[in-house]
């Protein structure tokens, strides 16, 4: 069977796995970001030389920003800028192999419809909470990608004079959102830095309860405008805070039944970027 090496580039970790084309990981390796781009490039270049192996035909890379597919470049990012020439260019442990460059959660998608929580499923969005809020959709089997930057769900609106984003604007969904997000109003509340999302609900806590309840509006908002915009069914939710987000949203259902939705943890869980990053690599998504 083929296979391929996939890099996820997170905002705080890069992971990268060796993948056999029926989805099963056969290495990994993962390291904290450094997000100065040389620094990541030669980041992502050692990762997959570490990976690499006879059988290895396709490498593939997801980062967190908006992506020109057709020529591997990265137009923007937030927390990771690889803007500039094509990456693969960049990366000298790639030559010679196929290479596809994607937003990382088109990636974790891809990872998930082919093989993970949305299989089967023609029409899928994808959340993936983490450092920031990745977004991405496949309509009728296709990847969602419109003049080319679709699917930045973590940057829709929830608040108008809420926190700044890394974007530029203020009260974005990833703004209150996102683990960085959750973080930091724990860390305002006082409460233990070692907390995990999953136990903020099972403290008796008052404090601990108040700030899993505004993580929780602000992550139906988002999801509850993903679904007035594109009606996917389903929302899979991924990245590290994937579960916790799908728990706290299984405990505040959506208010209008306008904007009913199934939301579904991860398969692949924060694995799901790397998978789908192998995977496209060997069969670009359509
Ligand atoms: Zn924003």
């Amino acid at each position: 069977m083929r296979e391929a090496i996939g890099v996820d580039v997170g905002g705080t970790g890069i992971k990268a796995l060796r993948v056999r084309e029926d989805g099963a990981v056969l290495a990994e390796s993962s390291a904290p970001t450094d997000r100065r781009a040389e620094a990541a490039l030669a980041q992502i270049d050692a990762s997959i030389a570490a990976l690499d192996g006879p059988a290895v035909s396709a490498i593939g890379v997801g980062v967190p920003g908006r992506v020109d597919v057709r020529d591997g470049r990265m137009l923007s990012g937030g927390y990771v800028d690889l803007s500039g020439p094509p990456v693969r260019d960049r990366l000298p442990s790639v030559a010679g192999r196929a290479f596809h460059l994607d937003n990382d959660a088109v990636l974790a998608l891809v990872g998930e419809a082919r093989a993970g929580a949305a299989k089967g499923l023609a029409t899928v969005a994808m959340l993936t909470i983490g450092t920031g809020i990745g977004g991405a959709a496949i309509a009728d089997g296709r990847v969602l990608r419109g003049a080319g930057g679709a699917g930045h769900f973590g940057h829709f609106t929830v608040e108008l004079d809420g926190a700044p984003c890394v974007c530029g604007r203020r009260g974005c969904f990833e703004a209150s959102g996102s683990g960085t997000a959750l973080g930091a109003a724990m860390r305002a509340a006082g409460l233990p830095p070692d907390l995990r999302a999953e136990d903020l609900g099972r403290r008796d806590d008052a404090a601990a309860h108040a700030v899993l309840d505004r993580w929780t509006r602000g992550l139906r908002a988002g999801v509850g405008t993903l679904v007035a915009a594109l009606d996917p069914g389903t929302i899979v939710l991924g990245g590290s805070l994937g579960p916790a987000a799908a728990e706290a949203l299984a405990r505040a259902p959506e208010a209008s039944p306008w904007f009913a939705c199934s939301v579904l943890p991860a398969a692949f869980g924060s694995r799901a970027g790397a998978i789908g990053a192998a995977l496209a690599a060997l069969d670009p998504p359509r």
